[in-house]
């Protein structure tokens, strides 16, 4: 059977001599694996086609185990996502995110074309990384199906109150009548708050324009990565980890 879908690289695999096992995102089918025979072969036509981050058009043949890829056209190989490392250490991340919390063959479309955006808005991004990540963070847990409640109490349902926390287990904020008796609460303060807000429902393309301290946005991307985590049920993120010793080693 012949398909044709568009589809980003997320993840690549050596097989045998010449050839990669790909781990694709595709518009229509979701993520994919797909054998890419020869694409190691000097002269392969399918060697900008199969590179992680690089967004194609591909025909494939679907066989009993694996999608073939029958041919490849380039819509955006995003290359200046190569040329930052910045960029590259946030981009696998983008990757690693889709990679571990996405099932087999699962469409979801809002989730392609936010990777989509996501990439496109990084590959010409150079500072304020990770204001933009949380942004990311945020509306990609939404369209996994988590949107954080921000708007009222998520224990009483109360609308206005002065102080509050942030809820891991719950998704969303818990006012100070109620956080005595929740685990797993999160400092949160009305800066962290109203900056969380703004980068949920903000488009990625207009995330600079928002001012936010960066000991927020430190503070911030610390709730975020642990109310993914939770709702993946994942441990961590490698490229989280490498970005971490990376900054350590003063490399960034
Ligand atoms: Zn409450």
């Amino acid at each position: 059977m012949q398909i044709r879908t568009e589809g980003i690289v997320i993840k690549e695999l050596r097989f045998k001599e010449t050839s990669k096992i790909l781990t694709i995102y595709t518009k229509d089918y979701g993520k994919v694996h797909a054998m890419a025979r020869g694409a190691y072969r000097p002269k392969s036509q399918l060697i900008a086609n199969t590179q992680p981050f690089s967004y194609n058009e591909y025909l494939f043949f679907k066989g009993r185990n694996f999608y073939y890829i029958n041919q490849g056209d380039i819509i955006d190989s995003f290359y200046s996502i190569r040329e930052n490392i910045n960029r590259v250490m946030y981009g696998s991340y983008i990757l690693e995110l889709i990679e571990l919390s996405t099932l087999e063959e699962d469409k979801n479309e809002k989730l392609f074309l936010l990777l989509q955006k996501g990439l496109t808005v990084l590959s010409e991004l150079d500072e304020d990384f990770l204001k933009f990540i949380i942004s990311y963070e945020l509306k990609y847990i939404s369209f996994l199906g988590y949107r954080p409640s921000l708007d009222r109490c998520v224990v009483c349902n109360r609308k206005s109150f002065k102080s509050f926390k942030f809820s891991i287990n719950r998704g969303g904020i818990v006012c100070s009548s109620c956080f005595s008796t929740e685990p797993c609460c999160e400092y949160m303060d009305i800066i962290m708050y109203k900056a969380m807000k703004a980068l949920l429902y903000t488009p990625l393309d207009k995330v600079s324009s928002i001012k936010i301290p960066k000991d927020t946005t430190f503070k911030l991307h610390e709730i975020m990565v642990k109310y993914i985590l939770n709702r993946i049920e994942r441990k961590g993120f490698n490229s989280l980890n490498m970005l971490k010793s990376m900054k350590n080693n003063g490399g960034v």
